[in-house]
Parts: C-alpha cells; structure tokens; sequence
C-alpha cells in the first residue's frame, strides 16, 4: 500500500472554496448561482418556491470528512443539474483553518453566532462568522416555508454513539420530524434535543430563520483525502436524496433521543472537570457523582444517570465544557 493519497479534484476544490465547476455547470443549466463570499455559494431556480436547503462543511478546519462528502454528492448533482430540486447553499465555514490544518485560527468559529461575543470579538473567526451570517441571513430571506440546514461535523473523540446530531429543541413540529426522518435516514445513532444556544451555527439557523437545523456529527476527524468514505456512505446517500427531493426512506434503526439535563459552563480558571477530553461521548454516570467544580460551584449528576457529551474543560473562561444528557 502506497501512503501517497490523491485527493480527487472535486474534493480539493471543495476544500480550497473554489465553485468554479460546479457553479458554472449551474449557471449554464439556467441556474441562478451566487457566490457572495468566499466558501459560499447559492445555486437557485428562477420563479418557483422550492424548498431551501443549507448545507455547510469545515466549521472546524480538521473535520474534512463532510468536506469530502459534500463535493461528491455536488459534483454529481452538478453533471446532471436538472435533477436538484431544492433552491442550495454550500458554505464551506473555516477557509483559513482548512488550508491551515487546523481546528481554528484564534478562537472556535463554532461558539460565535450569537450577538455577544465578549472576548472573542476581535478573532478572525468573528470576521469569517459575521460573513456566514449575512450571506445565511440573505438566503432565508427570500426563502419559503421549507428551510433546512445540516451542518456537517467529525466528532472529535470516540464515541459511543458514532453517529450523532444536535436538533434545536425550538424548531415547529413539522420541521422537526422531518429532520429526525432525515437523520434516520442518514443512520445517526442519536439525536440531542438542545434547549439553549451555545452560539451554534445551527442553532442561528433554527432561531432567527426557523430553519430544521443541526449539527450532526459523523465518526472522527481524519486527514483531506484520507478518510473511509464507507463512514459516511448513508449520510451521502441522504444528502443526494434531500437535494434531488426524493421521498424520505424508512431509518434503518430510530435514533435513540436524548434531552440536555443540563451544561456544565466553565465559570473560572479554577475549573476542574471529573474528567478529560478523552472521556467518550455519551459516558454514563450515576447520581450523586462529581461531574465538575469550579470554585464554590460544584456540579453533580441530579438525574438516576445522566450522559456527558462534548466534555473539554480547556475551553475558554465563559463558554460550555460539557453537556449532560438523558434519555427521552
Ligand atoms: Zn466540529
């Protein structure tokens, strides 16, 4: 086995934000197609009320597996362009981090769509998150009743579930059953019902554009053009099936529903977590036990069990270092 790996043109472009192909295989079947920042493009039928869809990849700089997915199922959408049945937006999130390799630059572009942001206010992923919102502002806003965003992640650390996604807990019910029909579909394991905004891209989709929102989270990070693509095969197929406005197939399994129990907020350098950044998602523990302290704060497990996702208690003074779970 050679080590060498040949990224395919479609995912290379994809990665560098460059539309140029596909949006001109688009415009040429009579598509209206704008590019309105860099890593952004909407593809658009004239005179008719489709539904809109939102599809974004490389919010984090080093989850380049949906970056992969994405670019296939467009170029293959792009070559026969009558078949997209929805009006679309691809936004690839983190330009500079990708490019870099990195998660982010300065700060997590994945904590900024919120209108207060503090001390993370002059980082470039403020800029970048600024820019997403005008553009996502400007797509909703013509947009009819059916609005959709699914922005794609890679769960960084094991996980018991390996598939999981974050549903707004606000989204209308029609909406919201639509999206849990499509995560079925896409074979995620769970689903999370959030009730309150940690400055998600997502979540600003659900909230001010009353999109069907998540973020789902697909295996692990891996490198651009190295990663098993047999992972993500039931989200592709899902992706191409969304944009070709093919009837939802049945879930191979229901995803199991979990509900936030409550989110552990870093209040102090002093924090301390029972835990670290390796624990797995969904790590089950008991009432009673010691999830974090922080000061004269200490945060314990309230229900009979509660589930730890996204425990990192290195994030900044201020934001989320974890949230509890438990079943619905
Ligand atoms: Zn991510």
């Amino acid at each position: 086995m050679s080590t060498m790996s040949t990224v395919p043109e479609a995912v290379r472009a994809l990665a560098e934000a460059d539309f140029g192909a596909v949006a001109q295989r688009f415009t040429d079947a009579g598509f209206l197609v704008g590019q309105p920042a860099k890593g952004i493009m909407t593809i658009q039928a004239a005179g008719s009320v489709r539904a809109s869809v939102l599809v974004s990849v490389g919010v984090h700089g080093d989850e380049t597996g949906p970056i992969e997915v994405v670019a296939h199922v467009l170029d293959a959408l792009s070559r026969e362009p009558g078949k997209l049945a929805v009006d679309l937006m691809v936004c690839v999130g983190n330009i500079d981090a990708i490019a870099a390799g990195k998660r982010f630059i300065d700060a997590d572009l994945n904590r900024m769509f919120r209108p207060v942001r503090g001390a993370l206010a002059d980082t470039a992923e403020a800029a970048r998150a600024d820019t997403m919102i005008a553009a996502t502002d400007a797509f909703f806003a013509g947009a009819g009743p059916v609005r959709w965003h699914l922005d794609l992640h890679t769960a960084i650390r094991p996980s018991v579930y390996p598939t999981f996604a974050i549903v707004p807990d606000l989204i209308a019910d029609a909406g919201k059953q639509a999206l849990v029909k499509w995560l079925g579909q896409a074979a995620i394991g769970a689903i999370i019902m959030n009730p309150q905004s940690a400055g998600t891209y997502s979540y600003y989709s659900a909230e001010f554009h009353g999109a069907a929102a998540s973020t789902v989270e697909l295996g692990r990070v891996g490198t651009l053009g190295q990663n098993d693509l047999s992972l993500f095969a039931d989200v592709g197929t899902a992706l191409d099936g969304l944009l070709r406005g093919d009837a939802p197939r049945a879930a191979k399994a229901e995803p199991h529903v979990f509900k936030v129990a409550q989110q552990i907020m870093k209040l102090s350098d002093g924090f301390k977590m029972a835990f670290d950044r390796s624990t797995q998602n969904f790590t089950s523990l008991r009432q009673g036990d010691v999830i974090a302290t922080d000061g004269d704060t200490v945060y314990t497990v309230q229900h009979p069990e509660e589930l730890v996702v996204f425990p990192n208690p290195d994030v900044r003074v201020g934001l989320r270092a974890g949230l509890m779970i438990v079943r619905v």
